[in-house]
């Protein structure tokens, strides 16, 4: 698959994913609270009834699993730091509150997702308290979605249960992989008999938005084999969704990734090399094609029947940091420490430092660490890079048409750039279109990297 694609294509494997745009390492520390807080005024006037997503991040975690990325804090046992973390979120969701109550506002809360850390680890108490909270700014009973993510380490059939009569309706397992060789190299034990335990027609019914699985490629100790067998108990386990995402390395700020496969640190052996990396994903992509899933953008794959799959099929399907959405939302509150929103054209993150985090909300200001406002440049590419990389594909008139612009003309230097994608056979431009080929499929992002006018001004990690 990778003979004859051009070398300096291949090195570029690097490329951002591209959930946002321009990536938050260009966002500016100069924007805080009060820009956040005009941005919302200006977004609920302009469309006070317009969707959004209400991102809450849980932190903290009983176990550190080596591969991971995410925002934890720490790894702790106390149930209380659990509980003194989440009156800091109590306070952020009451600045919400006061502003909306302030100007009159109903925002249009659609969505809730519960991340993390692990959300799993609160107690049943101080879930139906989060819960109770939440419900001050958004009406529980009439959203179209509410997710959150498990760890099956920490749940059970009678959590699933309550979490339904939480309102929860749609779940997602980070499962990582089912071989036990990798889960002992990753630090994350999880027999697939405790997935097994919490499927089933009956917990289905339970969630009728969807269960999905969170699986990652890349892992050390993978082979084309033990990816392979992954991948066959998946399908037999037979989720409505599967986010096959590779491994993010990124030891510079994740340290713990170098315990990967001997615990000790040091450089992680056994981990496949890039070559490898796309043998695993073109090996676990045709076992889910075959067994009906279909491709939902760069790294998803979902049953016909699962909202993400309509909305493809209907040009609505949409990318963001949560992964592939179908498309019912395009604004996002995040609340909860590093959380992003995205509010109509700005974007902002919350600070990653509790003490930051805590000293704001003290102060009666919205915790924010940097944000960036996308001027109209940033909008064309941002939708370009997103259309590519959810679709495959881009028809210059309808980027003209939205922009008033000529694809040609804007973007000639980027497409003198992909030449060298086209003499390899991973795009084809004709009639107007941008066509990614199935080779090209897994190089969609580095084809996205051509239009990212930031990259030159790249921090140097
Ligand atoms: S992968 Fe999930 S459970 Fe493991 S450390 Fe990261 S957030 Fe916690």
């Amino acid at each position: 698959m990778l003979k004859n694609v051009n070398p300096n294509i291949l090195q570029i494997t690097n490329a951002f994913m591209y959930t946002e745009y321009p990536h938050k390492s260009f966002w500016s520390t100069d924007m805080g609270s009060e820009d956040c807080h005009s941005a919302l005024l200006e977004l609920l006037t302009d469309e006070p009834n317009v969707p959004l997503l209400l991102y809450v991040h849980i932190l903290y975690c009983t176990k550190l699993c080596w591969f991971c990325n995410c925002h934890i804090g720490e790894i702790t046992q106390s149930q209380d730091k659990r509980k003194d973390y989440l009156e800091l979120l109590y306070s952020e969701i009451r600045l919400f509150k006061k502003l909306f109550d302030k100007h009159s506002l109903a925002p249009n809360f659609t969505e809730i997702h519960l991340g993390g850390g692990s959300p799993t680890d609160l107690s049943m108490n101080d879930f139906s308290r989060l819960v109770e909270n939440l419900s001050s700014i958004v009406d529980i009973k009439n959203l179209s979605e509410f997710s959150i993510e498990i760890d099956p380490r920490h749940s059970s059939r009678e959590m699933l249960r309550f979490y339904h009569n939480q309102g929860i309706n749609r779940i997602s397992f980070g499962i990582q992989d089912f071989d036990p060789g990798v889960q002992k190299a990753i630090n994350r034990i999880q027999p697939i008999e405790l997935v097994e335990k919490l499927m089933g027609p009956e917990i289905s019914d339970l969630f009728p938005n969807g269960i999905n699985f969170d699986i990652i490629c890349g892992l050390p100790h993978q082979t084309t084999e033990t990816i392979k067998r992954t991948m066959d108990e998946c399908v037999r386990l037979s989720p409505d969704r599967i986010c096959f995402n590779y491994l993010h390395q990124a030891p510079e700020f994740s340290k713990h990734q170098r315990l990967m496969s001997d615990g000790k640190f040091g450089r992680p052996d056994h981990l496949p090399d890039y070559y490898e990396r796309k043998k695993l994903f073109t090996i676990a992509m045709e076992t889910l094609i075959k067994a009906g899933y279909i491709r939902t953008g760069y790294d998803h794959f979902a049953k016909p029947t699962d909202a993400v799959a309509k909305a493809m099929a209907e040009g609505k399907m949409q990318w963001n940091a949560l992964g592939v959405t179908a498309g019912r939302y395009t604004s996002i509150i995040g609340v909860g420490i590093q959380s992003f929103s995205t509010i109509g054209n700005y974007y902002f993150q919350n600070f990653y430092d509790l003490k930051k985090y805590r000293e704001s909300l003290r102060q009666g200001q919205f915790p924010i660490f940097r944000g960036h406002r996308q001027n109209q440049d940033d909008l064309i590419r941002r939708d370009v890079i997103q259309t590519l990389r959810s679709f495959f594909s881009i028809d210059f008139r309808c980027i003209d048409e939205k922009y008033a612009i000529n694809f040609e003309e804007y973007f000639d230097p980027e497409l003198v750039a992909l030449d060298d994608y086209v003499r390899d056979g991973l795009i084809e431009i004709k009639d107007r279109s941008i066509i990614i080929t199935e080779k090209g499929h897994q190089f969609a992002n580095t084809v996205c990297y051509v239009f990212d006018k930031y990259k030159k001004n790249r921090p140097k990690f």
